[in-house]
C-alpha cells in the first residue's frame, strides 16, 4: 500500500526573495579566464602580424632585374622567397622587394652567387597578404561571437543548457515568511514538541546565549516519503517568524568536481545573510552518504560536497542563527561524521499515522471543502491503514475532484472511498478490456483470496473486492486490518499467506487450471514466508538470524525447504477452504462480476448468510458430480 501519487503543491506558493545573490559558479569564473585569455591572445597575435606588415612596408619595392643585379654584385646577405615575392637584404642593411616572373628558378641562382642565408616560408605560398590577414581576423571574429553567446547562455541560467551550469538550481524555493503552522500539521505530536525548542531559538536566542546553551545547529527528520518532513519544517519556520530555504541533496551532486560545494558555500553564505532562518536539505542521503568505495568521480564530487557541509556547519558561530534541518528516510546510509555533536545531532522520527493521526489529518485536508455530512472520518482513517500524511491530502483532493466532475454540490463517502482505491492502486482502466473469460478468471480470483481471507481465523476485515482494473492489477481486494497493530503472531502471518494464495486456489477449483495473474501474491506470499524463517524463527530451523552471507550451503537449502512447506501448506489450506465454501464462492463471485465492486459489508452478509443462494444450478441439485467449468466454458458460466 505504498503511496501511489504526491499531493499537490504545499498551500501556500513559494515566493523568490528578490534578496538572493546569483551562486558563483567555478565553471563560469574558469570560463571567463579561458575566453578571457584566447581574446588577448588574438589581440596580441593581430598587433604582431600588422607590425609585421608595416614594417614589410619599409621594404624598398624595386623590379626583379634590379634584385637580381645586386645578387650579381654579391651586395645580398639574405633572402627571403615568399612565393613569387623576393625580399632581400643588402649588406648595407636595405632591404629590397620585387616579384619574380612565374617558373623562375631562384633559389640555386642565389646559392650559385654566394647568398648564403636563403629563407623559403612553406605555409605562405602564394596566399596574398591581404587576404590572409582577412581570415585571421573572421577567425578571430567567430571566436569571439561563440564565447560571447556561451557567456550570455551562462548567465541568463536558462533552460535546456547542455550542462547546467550557472546560478546555481540548489534553493527549489524560499519563503521569507512561511505561513504554515504547527496547526497545519497534524498526528505528529513528538515531532511538534521537539521542535518547539528549535522555534524558541529561533525566535528568541538571547534566552538561550544567556544560559550558555549550545544552540542547535541541525536536526535530522527521519521518515517515510509524505509523512510530513518538508511540511512540519515549514511550520518551523512559520512559527519562529523566519526565513526557509529548501534544497534537495540531489541537486548538489553533479558531474563536476568542485560544483556541489561551490553550491554548499553558496547556500550557507545567503542563509547567514538573511539570518535568522531555516534550510532544508531534503534527501540528505544523496549527499550525505557514507564516504570511502569507488573512487570514481562521481564519489569525488559527493565527498567534497559533504565535506563542504560538515565544513559550513562547523563554521557557524553562536551568533548565526541559521538552523539546518536535514530529512531522509535512510538514516543508516549517512556517513557518521554528519550524526557528530554539533551537526545532525538531533532526530526526530516522523512515522505514518495511526489511526488517531489519521483522523486529524483528514480533518486538516477536509477544511474548506464541502463534506456531506454522512461521511465519516473515522470511517475513512480505518480503511486507509499504512497511508502517509501525503495520500491521505491526496484521497481528499481525489475525492473533491470526483465530486466536482459528477457536478454534485457536496463530497460523498463513496466520492472518498473510490478515491481512497485511487491512491492505493492507481486510476481506474477502463480502457483495458478484457475478454468475458478473463473478467470470470479475476472476479472468482478475488473472491478467492476474499473468502479465504475471511475464513481464517484471527484475520482482518476484507474492505473491498474489485474486478476493475488498476494501475497494475485487474482486480483488487482490500484488507486492512482495523487498527494500527506494531505486531503480528505467527497465526495471522499464516492467514496472511492462505489469503494470497486464495486467488490461485479459486482458479483451480473452479476452472482446472491456473493463469499467470497469480504472480503477484507469489511473489508476495514467497517474501513474507523467507522472513518468518529467516528473520521471525518461525520455523523448525530455531531461532536464528539467517542472512544470505552469513549461512552455509546446507542451512540455505534448508531455509528454502521451509519457505516452499509455508507457502505449500498455505495453498493446501486455501484450496480447503474454498472446497467447502464452493457454493459461497460461485454465488458470490456471479454477483461480483455483475456489480464489478462490493464491499466488505457486502461480502460479509452474503458469506456469512445461511441460506444460500442457488445461482448455478437451482433446478438440477443432484448434478452437482461435476461442477469443474474447464477455462473454454467460462462464457457460459454468467
Ligand atoms: P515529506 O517531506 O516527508 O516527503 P511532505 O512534507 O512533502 O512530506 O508532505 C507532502 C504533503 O502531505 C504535505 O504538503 C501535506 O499536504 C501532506 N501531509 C503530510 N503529512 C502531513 C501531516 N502530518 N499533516 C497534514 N498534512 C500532511
Amino acid at each position: 500500500m505504498e503511496p501511489g501519487h504526491r499531493p499537490a503543491a504545499p498551500q501556500s506558493s513559494p515566493k523568490k526573495s528578490p534578496k538572493l545573490p546569483p551562486m558563483r559558479n567555478p565553471r563560469a569564473i574558469i570560463l571567463v579566464a579561458v575566453g578571457s585569455a584566447i581574446l588577448v591572445a588574438a589581440i596580441v597575435l593581430a598587433s604582431i602580424n600588422l607590425a609585421g606588415r608595416s614594417q614589410s612596408a619599409a621594404v624598398r619595392q624595386t623590379n626583379i632585374s634590379q634584385v637580381l643585379s645586386l645578387v650579381d654584385q654579391h651586395k645580398v646577405r639574405s633572402a627571403v622567397l615568399d612565393g613569387n615575392q623576393i625580399t632581400v637584404t643588402a649588406n648595407d642593411g636595405t632591404q629590397y622587394s620585387a616579384t619574380k616572373e612565374d617558373g623562375q628558378q631562384l633559389t640555386q641562382y642565389l646559392r650559385d652567387h654566394g647568398v648564403a642565408n636563403i629563407k623559403v616560408p612553406p605555409q605562405s605560398a602564394g596566399t596574398p597578404g591581404w587576404a590572409q590577414l582577412t581570415m585571421e581576423l573572421a577567425l578571430f571574429g567567430v571566436l569571439g561571437v561563440l564565447i560571447f553567446l556561451l557567456m550570455r547562455r551562462n548567465s541568463s541560467g536558462g533552460a535546456g543548457q547542455a550542462v547546467p551550469f550557472g546560478r546555481s538550481k540548489a534553493v527549489r524555493f524560499n519563503e521569507t515568511h512561511p505561513t504554515v503552522m504547527f496547526k497545519d500539521v497534524a498526528g505528529v505530536e513528538e515531532a511538534k514538541d521537539e521542535l518547539q525548542e528549535i522555534v524558541h531559538f529561533l525566535k528568541y536566542p538571547e534566552k538561550f546565549r544567556k544560559m550558555g546553551a549550545r544552540i542547535p545547529k541541525g536536526v535530522l527528520l527521519v521518515g517515510p516519503p509524505g509523512t510530513g518532513k518538508t511540511l512540519i519544517s515549514r511550520a518551523v519556520a512559520g512559527e519562529a517568524g523566519v526565513a526557509f530555504y529548501s534544497v534537495s541533496g540531489s541537486e548538489f551532486v553533479e558531474m563536476f568536481v568542485g560544483v556541489g560545494a561551490s553550491r554548499v558555500r553558496d547556500l550557507f553564505k545567503m542563509a547567514k545573510e538573511n539570518a535568522p532562518c531555516i534550510i532544508f536539505i531534503d534527501e540528505i542521503d544523496a549527499v550525505g552518504r557514507q564516504r570511502g568505495g569507488m573512487p570514481t568521480t562521481g564519489n569525488d564530487e559527493r565527498e567534497q560536497t559533504l565535506n563542504q557541509l560538515l565544513v559550513e556547519m562547523d563554521g557557524f558561530d553562536k551568533h548565526d542563527n541559521v538552523v539546518v534541518i536535514g530529512a531522509t528516510n535512510r538514516p543508516d546510509v549517512l556517513d557518521q561524521a554528519l550524526l557528530r555533536p554539533g551537526r545532525f545531532d538531533r532526530q526526530v522520527m516522523l512515522e505514518k499515522p495511526d489511526l488517531n493521526g489519521r483522523i486529524q489529518i483528514l480533518d486538516v485536508h477536509a477544511e474548506g471543502k464541502p463534506l456531506a455530512p454522512t461521511v465519516s472520518m473515522d470511517r475513512l482513517a480505518r480503511q486507509t491503514t499504512g497511508m502517509s500524511g501525503a495520500d491521505l491530502a491526496n484521497v481528499l483532493n481525489e475525492a473533491a475532484l470526483l465530486a466536482a466532475r459528477r457536478d454534485r454540490e457536496l463530497i460523498e463517502q463513496h466520492d472518498l472511498e473510490e478515491s481512497i482505491l485511487r491512491v492505493m492502486a492507481g486510476p481506474e482502466r477502463k480502457s483495458h478490456v478484457l475478454t468475458e473469460a478473463e473478467k470470470a478468471i479475476v472476479a472468482y480470483h478475488e473472491m478467492g483470496h476474499a473468502i479465504v481471507m475471511r475464513r481464517m481465523p484471527g484475520c482482518d476485515q476484507v474492505q473491498k473486492v474489485s474486478t476493475v482494473s488498476r494501475g497494475m492489477a485487474l482486480g483488487i481486494t482490500v484488507q486492512a486490518p482495523t487498527e494500527d497493530r506494531s505486531l503480528l503472531r505467527k497465526s495471522e502471518l499464516l492467514a496472511k499467506l492462505a489469503g494470497l494464495m486464495g486467488g490461485r486456489a479459486a482458479e483451480e477449483i473452479i476452472f482446472g487450471d491456473i493463469t499467470t495473474g497469480a504472480a503477484q501474491d507469489i511473489k508476495q506470499a514467497t517474501s513474507i514466508a523467507r522472513r518468518m524463517v529467516r528473520e521471525f524463527g518461525m520455523s523448525p530451523l530455531g531461532n536464528v538470524l539467517m542472512e544470505d552471507d552469513s549461512i552455509g550451503p546446507q542451512l540455505a537449502a534448508k531455509v528454502d525447504t521451509e519457505v516452499q512447506y509455508l507457502v505449500d501448506q498455505a495453498y493446501a489450506t486455501a484450496k480447503d477452504i474454498l472446497e467447502r465454501d464452493r457454493d459461497k464462492l460461485v454465488e458470490i463471485s456471479e454477483h461480483l462480476m455483475q456489480v464489478e465492486t462490493i464491499d466488505g459489508g457486502e461480502l460479509d452478509r452474503l458469506l456469512f448468510r445461511e441460506t444460500t443462494l442457488r445461482v448455478l444450478h437451482t433446478a438440477e441439485e443432484e448434478d452437482t458430480e461435476d461442477e469443474r467449468v474447464t477455462l473454454e466454458e467460462v462464457g457460459s458460466l454468467a
